[in-house]
């Protein structure tokens, strides 16, 4: 059973330490998020097991981690400050802010232009019902600063964004990463980093925030590769990984998005969604984006380069001083790589991970107690050392030299802060799949009983066997 809705998790993730609402000691900043204790160790490890299994486990990857603030020309010629743009409406009554392409439509007027359906007032404000709303207006989502102390808050020249994809940082480098490490087409480069969107509408959580994390790989082929068909591919092993990672595949759905909600660079994209909203009665409003696989063309690192024209043979890019085409030796062709992108966001990983994982079970007492069933790969911590008794200092110091020796090899933590069922509920809780209890026998037998956060179940275990033991089961 995963979580009934986000609102489950938000709790359990400020009780516990996952995550906190930021700036709360100044009344909080909407929609920004701070990862406690076990949030920033749940998206370690995410990460890890992404950068594992995209770089370390294929031989055609590499990794790269580029600059968040770029050049300003890099945003000119990749489209996004033309285009990077949310449809912006406001409802007169109410001063709420919405999205133009999110507003609910009459029926019969599904598929009709949304600012002439404004017009005629026949669109409510979702807040207030009003129908006397603003005309939409472009608004550019890009974050900008000023670089250089001297520069003055409107000085064109000083101008410059944070990163609202970490994409672009990947097509500037794709010849300094080809020529380095003597790569050949096809072959991909990956980066995990912080991206900024000053989205319209944030919210439900670390779902929409207008600060995250993406993990994004631009895989580069030939031009006359089967383009449309490596989008399945990826789509595929994309689909393998989040069910590796726990998440059911009820819970996974794909959406094919239609050609004229495409990006402008992209000739398909498909996306894979989650069900973050299980509480919706109608199953298609359950749904929201989890990752998406594009196709991106060759409109990067053609617009990036010295040498590409168009049609009427001008320059694309007057400014670029590099031409980011590769030659293939085997067919002596030159030509701008085309490119799969398949993007995903850590928080949005995040989030689906604890809704899968989250479950409920009775104990023998009728009590309700909370187990987050985390794929022990993701775990923050995989095993707690618990004293029964914290006031017998032999036992507390077995503890304690246990918890130091297994954590060379997996993280441990020791806890006597209440009783052992207590202790027992909030290592559930948090989905550290063992308990290690020592006990008065402990110091008798030298063994430990070692409890499953699933089942409840308890196994002796000698203390010598204890980190080969836990390692073994960690891997099932
Ligand atoms: P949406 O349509 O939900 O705004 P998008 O299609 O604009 O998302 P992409 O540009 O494809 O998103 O970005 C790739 C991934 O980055 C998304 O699938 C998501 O996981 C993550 N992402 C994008 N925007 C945000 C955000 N505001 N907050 C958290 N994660 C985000």
């Amino acid at each position: 059973m995963p979580a009934p809705n986000i609102d489950t998790i938000v709790s359990l993730a400020k009780r516990r330490g996952f995550v906190f609402p930021s700036s709360e000691v100044y009344g909080g900043l909407g929609s920004a998020w701070d990862y406690g204790p076990l949030g920033v160790e749940l998206c370690n490890n995410v990460k890890q097991e992404w950068w594992r299994w995209i770089v370390y486990e294929r031989d055609d990857i590499e990794g790269v981690d580029s600059s968040i603030i770029l050049n300003r020309l890099v945003w000119q010629y990749s489209g996004h400050e033309a285009t990077f743009h949310d449809p912006l409406v406001d409802c007169r009554d109410c001063k709420t802010r919405l999205r133009a392409d999110k507003l609910e439509l009459p029926v019969e007027a599904t598929g009709s232009d949304v600012a002439d359906l404004i017009r005629q007032k026949r669109v409510k404000c979702p807040n207030c019902e009003s129908t006397d709303l603003t005309e939409p207006r472009a608004f550019n989502m890009m974050f900008r600063t000023t670089l250089g102390a001297a520069a003055v808050e409107d000085d064109p020249t000083a101008l410059a964004y944070l990163r609202p994809e970490t994409a672009q940082g990947i097509f500037i480098n794709f010849l300094n990463v080809q020529t380095a490490m003597r790569r050949k087409v096809p072959f991909g480069i990956a980066q995990i980093g912080k991206s900024f969107r000053n989205e319209v509408t944030p919210g439900n959580f670390i779902l929409r925030t207008r600060e995250f994390e993406q993990m994004e790989m631009e895989y580069f082929v030939k031009p006359d590769a089967e383009h449309l068909k490596l989008v399945d591919e990826w789509v595929e092993h994309y689909l393998e990984w989040f069910k590796g990672l726990g998440i059911r595949s009820d819970n996974l759905q794909l959406h094919e998005v239609p050609p004229d909600e495409l990006a402008h660079y992209s000739k398909r994209t498909v996306d894979i969604m989650y069900r973050y909203f299980p509480e919706r009665p109608e199953e298609p409003r359950q749904w929201e984006e989890l990752m998406g696989i594009a196709y991106r063309t060759d409109f990067d690192l053609r617009s990036h380069s010295s040498k590409a024209v168009d049609e009427e043979g001008a320059r694309l890019n007057p400014d670029s001083t590099e031409d980011l085409s590769y030659f293939d030796e085997a067919t002596k062709q030159r030509f701008y790589p085309h490119v799969i992108e398949p993007a995903a966001g850590v928080n949005r990983t995040v989030l689906a991970v604890l809704m899968d994982a989250y479950s409920e079970k009775t104990n023998d007492k009728g009590e309700m107690r909370v187990i987050l069933k985390l794929s022990p790969k993701l775990a923050p911590i995989k095993a707690a050392i618990l004293p029964l008794a914290k006031n017998k200092p032999e036992i507390v110091g077995m503890a304690k030299a246990i918890k130091r020796s297994l954590q060379p090899v997996l993280r441990a933590v020791y806890d006597d802060t209440g009783g052992i069922g207590k202790l027992y509920a909030r290592q559930d809780e948090i989905g550290t799949p063992f308990c290690v209890t020592v006990d008065h026998q402990s110091l008798e037998d030298e063994a430990v009983t070692v409890r499953d956060r699933d089942t409840w179940e308890q196994d002796r275990i000698k203390v010598g066997d204890l980190a080969e033991h836990l390692q073994n089961r960690l891997k099932e």
